[in-house]
């Protein structure tokens, strides 16, 4: 291993530069745009610079994804002894202290994986997650306004403590920060935005400064919103949706605007929620997620026109908007027997079907207050054409975004950190430059057929809820049913949707 490491550590040092514009490189094919002034621009104040540092990594964009992958790469042994520059101008970078939790929760969170948690677990981020507001859930039901039929989840039937765990979006950030900071990593956090990014061929490294002069090799040179400058031997976009390096790097995107909003926003309740509720409404489904203490948060899809009324109606209303919407707004309660007989999958259901399989369906906690703003969301589903290039690729909401209604997004993109910090150790392992396609394909064909997977069951399930037609309605209480009672299909939709991946089977809910 130290054999390895030694020879990483060699390969590393001996890091060299190529000077080649990238934007213009692919500029060709890029439309008018930011990136395209970003490029011309800054070359000539650059190549006569010879004091630039330079880092192995500069991660563009240091949200959740990006920090997940900073801290992945901090506590594995090939990875720690590579050095990373982080590139965000948002404070909360800067900032340990712990949340205080006082006071409502913040409307945006997410609900993590088991897989995620493993990751957080993995890289000792969880324990700082732990002494912040988090709330864990077992059980989820899941129906729609039809009344037709209902599904209950239980995390007993896959033989899990959990289902997942609702966390801010702050306090998984902010773990993530604690715990990048508490490492020896070899990082610097660059508090500003990537303006241009440039593939450079002339530099060379010197090790006593770390800063990077002559001509002799390749990498590329990010030039940042306050002036600074550096070169790096691989640029990961981690800076969202509208990703500057994903522009930059001439990566297309497929995908389409779905005409709905989400609002979302804490909610309070006169009891403790402990449960995962969503209800299929005809303009899209109402989560009520528990959140600690009793709050819950509320991530309501619907048409774009409806969001903004709903956004600005009196807190009394909004509050009666969204009882009606979790019970009995739109259409009744499911009743045990949907089709006016003996339900066909009771009687099918074989002698070990899940427990949650005995559970009738329960009647979502009433809220009794609104707890903070409400934030409006379009809703849109992307896909980058690629994940990577020379020295260039993309993870998290640059690489994809999806529906929230799943849950699935964030942790969509800490898969991708974890195989790319796999990938990257590898490269490390054999002396390769990490910067090289071959290393960064790996992590692409690792990523991309499962995250397409999941965008395609996602993008499912928002057309199949979006049809208020009759023949529709009772395949889809047929699937509610089927889910309910069949124990196979059952867990292999809890697998799935707890970041298994498993093969997920044709009929789902
Ligand atoms: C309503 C809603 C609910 C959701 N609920 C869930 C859920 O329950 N579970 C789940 O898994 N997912 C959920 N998601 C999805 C999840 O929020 C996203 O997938 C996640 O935030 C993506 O994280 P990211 O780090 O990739 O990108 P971002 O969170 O967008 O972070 C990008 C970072 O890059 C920085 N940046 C941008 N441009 C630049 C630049 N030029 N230079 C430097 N830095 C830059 C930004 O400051 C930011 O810090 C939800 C999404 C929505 C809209």
């Amino acid at each position: 291993m130290r054999l390895v490491s030694r020879r990483a550590v060699l390969s590393i040092r001996s890091f060299k530069f190529a000077r080649r514009g990238l934007c213009s490189n692919s500029g060709s094919n890029l439309p008018d745009s930011d990136c395209d002034q970003f490029v011309k621009e800054p070359l000539k104040k650059h190549e006569l610079n010879s004091n630039v540092p330079q880092y192995d990594i500069a991660i563009v964009g240091g949200g959740m994804v990006g920090m997940a992958l900073a801290c992945s790469l901090a506590s594995a042994p090939l990875t720690s002894m590579l050095s990373v520059a982080i590139i965000d101008s948002n404070p909360a970078l800067l900032n340990t202290d712990c949340l205080g939790g006082e006071g409502p929760p913040d409307p945006r969170v997410s609900t993590v994986t088991p897989a995620t948690i493993s990751f957080y677990k993995g890289m000792g981020a969880w324990q700082h997650v732990q002494q912040q507001r988090h709330a864990f859930f077992d059980k989820m039901q899941v129906w729609d306004y039809t009344g037709l039929g209902y599904t209950r989840y239980n995390a007993r039937d896959v033989g899990i403590e959990v289902l997942g765990c609702v966390v801010e979006n702050k306090v998984l950030h902010r773990s993530l920060v604690s715990c990048i900071q508490n490492t020896e990593f070899n990082k610097r956090i660059y508090s500003a935005k990537l303006s241009s990014m440039t593939l450079n061929s002339s530099s060379s490294f010197n090790m006593s400064t770390g800063t990077a002069s002559q001509p002799c090799g390749s990498s590329a040179r990010l030039d940042l919103s306050n002036g600074d400058s550096l070169y790096a031997k691989l640029v990961v976009g981690a800076d969202g949706s509208k990703s500057h390096v994903r522009e930059c790097a001439g990566i297309e995107t497929a995908g389409w605007k779905y005409s709905q909003s989400a609002i979302i926003c804490t909610v309070e309740h006169a009891e403790m929620n402990r449960m995962a509720w969503q209800r299929f409404l005809p303009n899209g489904p109402i989560a009520l997620l528990p959140i600690g203490d009793n709050f819950s948060n509320i991530v309501w899809t619907m048409d774009p026109k409806e969001s903004l009324e709903r956004q600005s109606a009196s807190e009394s209303d909004f509050v009666k908007m969204v009882n009606s919407a979790l019970d009995q707004g739109y259409g009744p309660r499911p009743e045990p027997q949907v089709f006016g007989g003996p339900n066909l999958f009771s009687s099918l259901r074989p002698a070990d079907a899940p427990s949650s399989a005995d559970e009738s369906f329960e009647v979502p906690p009433k809220i009794i207050k609104l707890a903070s703003a409400r934030m409006l969301f379009p809703l849109s589903l992307m896909h980058a054409k690629r994940y990577a290039s020379k020295r260039v690729v993309l993870i998290g909401d640059a690489a994809h975004t999806v529906h929230p209604l799943a849950g699935q997004g964030v942790n969509m993109g800490f898969a991708d950190a974890i195989a790319l910090s796999k990938a990257i150790a590898e490269g490390v392992a054999v002396g390769s430059d990490i910067g090289e396609v071959s290393v960064l394909q790996r992590y692409e064909s690792e990523r991309k057929p499962a995250n397409i997977a999941m965008m395609a069951v996602l993008d499912g399930f928002q057309k199949a809820y979006s049809v208020d037609f009759m023949p529709v309605n009772l395949l889809r209480a047929g699937a509610f049913q089927a889910a309910h009672y069949i124990s196979p299909l059952k867990q292999n939709i809890i697998s799935f949707a707890s970041g298994e991946h498993k093969p997920l089977p044709l009929l789902f809910t």
